[in-house]
């Protein structure tokens, strides 16, 4: 590439083919270490400048970089991006008609291309192995790496044969990359891919300027509204939903209350999600009402919020999908409304879900992780980077450091609640949710209540001295704490193991304080 490549220098590169002055964190290192034919594995959080440490090396090195990716819908726009710099890039992928391709391969094979984005299961076709044989390739970028963990959520199967490309080409560098960074992802990622020899390049994962908050969910589209029209008056900023339904009805909502949202799942056409993607990307203010299919490899620098309004899955999936917002460095809000149902529906999904025990434990972990998280007293990214292995002082940006929950001894409390849900097991032989319970500690007399002759029982109304939202607290808090288990398709509570613990009063109880008002938990303050 260029005239003289092997004359030019990482930074000269860096200068005029990208217009930068310097190297970001590792860059300079990561890149130096590619040049020089090592293998790396590259964790770096999203937005951390992880696509120049593999385009670099391959405008340096004599040959073709080869990129495997799974985004194959942004391809267009990275080789488009690419060739806007004058760096000759190309890809292959299943979107591409015959002719297409024949013109990408000609190209590859005259020397002509600098960068090859290829999409994981061109791999799978002998023709485009054979093609890559008669070639000179100058490195292979694998990423996205996390898609070959198993149990991710984004796991491709056509990650797993990645791993033969090094007993093909032993003798060119691969580099890893990913901005999912748990040890154990991690190792996976070495063992599946064959990169034990390669170095590990592991960059902070503080994002400084993202704000995170969690409060509790009352009415979430509610308290969505109010945090857009109080803090991101006309921001741009994806908004998540784990159903379809859900994806539908609020980015509905939002247009109902004239603010330019538009939903985004894998039920929508293609034609539909490309429209709408568009649309965020190009123009200023828009508001994507997305299911966790929206966002891998999206680069909009001006992401002003990411908004949960259910609980993700886990924490290295919050830590991704939080990890949109911000990335031009600007004050930012994570910001995630969660509630009792949440811990219901999905400790419910874990039970039914397909896999083994063993799969079935590694989902409760992780639930298990965000829920901790969630529940937290003390700084959440605090929290979070140790999640990752990485210590930090307390940040003074998130909302349980700007606003110290309150701590409260809720052993009495628990002892009522448990005690409701033992009392109908044991008297009535029945299981109730979490509404039915607080409805009989507050001593409220429903209609359900009435049926059942629920105000006959000697819990009745023992509760009054909490509030609805307290009591619905406390129910959330002792599921996160394990103790107290959801059971069946509907939601019914069951004590656990520990539960017998607190009812006998040998074990003490401490919970967090519900907000007053739970949407205004923290008001943004800027770092
Ligand atoms: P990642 O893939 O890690 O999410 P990208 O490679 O997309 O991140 O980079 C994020 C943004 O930062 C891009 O807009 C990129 O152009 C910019 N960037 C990367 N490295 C540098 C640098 N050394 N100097 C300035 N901007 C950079
Ligand atoms: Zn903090």
């Amino acid at each position: 590439s260029g005239d003289a490549p092997e004359a030019d220098g990482a930074l000269s590169v860096l200068r005029r083919v990208f217009g930068y002055d310097s190297f970001r964190g590792g860059q300079q290192e990561i890149i130096e270490h590619v040049i020089a034919g090592g293998d790396a594995l590259v964790l770096m959080p999203t937005g951390g400048g992880k696509s120049l440490c593999y385009q670099i090396p391959a405008l340096v090195r004599k040959g073709v970089g080869v990129v495997v990716s799974p985004l194959i819908a942004l391809m267009q726009d990275q080789v488009d991006a690419l060739r806007a710099l004058g760096v000759r890039a190309g890809f292959l992928n299943s979107s591409q008609d015959f002719d297409e391709r024949r013109l990408v391969e000609a190209e590859f094979l005259a020397g002509e291309l600098d960068l090859l984005y290829l999409a994981p299961e061109r791999l799978r076709v002998d023709s485009t192995l054979r093609l890559l044989e008669r070639g000179t390739i100058s490195l292979f970028a694998i990423d996205e790496a996390h898609c070959v963990a198993q149990w991710g959520h984004d796991f491709r199967p056509d990650y797993l044969q990645l791993s033969s490309l090094h007993e093909r080409w032993p003798d060119v560098p691969r580099i890893a990359l990913t901005a999912t960074a748990t040890e154990a992802t991690h190792a996976e990622i070495a063992s599946r891919l064959n990169l034990g020899d390669a170095r590990h390049f592991v960059a902070s994962f503080d994002r400084p300027n993202i704000q995170y908050r969690i409060v509790p969910k009352s009415e979430p589209k509610r308290q969505l509204l109010e945090l857009l029209r109080t803090e991101h008056d006309g921001d741009a900023g994806v908004v998540y939903c784990l159903s379809r339904a859900s994806v539908e009805k609020t980015a509905q909502f939002l247009v109902e209350q004239g603010i330019d949202a538009v939903p985004y799942h894998a039920g929508l056409d293609a034609r539909t999600r490309a429209g709408h993607q568009a649309r965020f990307l190009r123009e200023d203010g828009v508001i994507v009402v997305a299911t966790i299919a929206f966002g891998m490899g999206i680069d909009k620098p001006d992401v002003r919020f990411v908004a949960h309004l259910d609980l993700p899955k886990s924490v290295e999936g919050y830590y991704q999908e939080t990890g949109r917002a911000g990335r031009d460095g600007l004050p930012s809000t994570a910001w995630l409304a969660y509630g009792l149902q949440d811990v219901v529906q999905q400790r419910k999904l874990i039970d039914t879900s397909e896999g083994d025990d063993a799969h079935r434990r590694k989902l409760a972990t992780h639930l298990d992780a965000m829920l901790a998280l969630c529940e937290a007293a003390d700084c959440r990214r605090v929290r979070l980077l140790a999640y990752f292995g990485q210590a930090s002082p307390p940040c003074g940006n998130c909302d349980t450091c700007l606003t110290p929950p309150k701590s409260w001894d809720g052993t009495i409390a628990a002892q009522k609640f448990l005690s409701t849900v033992v009392r109908l097991k044991r008297e009535r032989g029945q299981k109730f949710g979490a509404g039915q319970i607080i409805d009989i500690l507050l001593g409220k007399k429903t209609a359900k209540v009435i049926q059942f002759d629920h105000d006959a029982l000697s819990v009745f109304g023992i509760g009054a001295d909490l509030r609805e939202g307290q009591w619905r607290g406390v129910a959330r808090q002792l599921l996160a704490q394990a103790l107290l288990a959801v059971e069946g398709d509907y939601g019914t509570l069951v004590l656990t193991e520990a539960s017998a613990q607190v009812l006998g009063g040998q074990r003490k109880v401490t919970l967090r304080e519900e907000p007053e008002r739970p949407g205004r938990a923290a008001k943004a303050a800027k770092p």
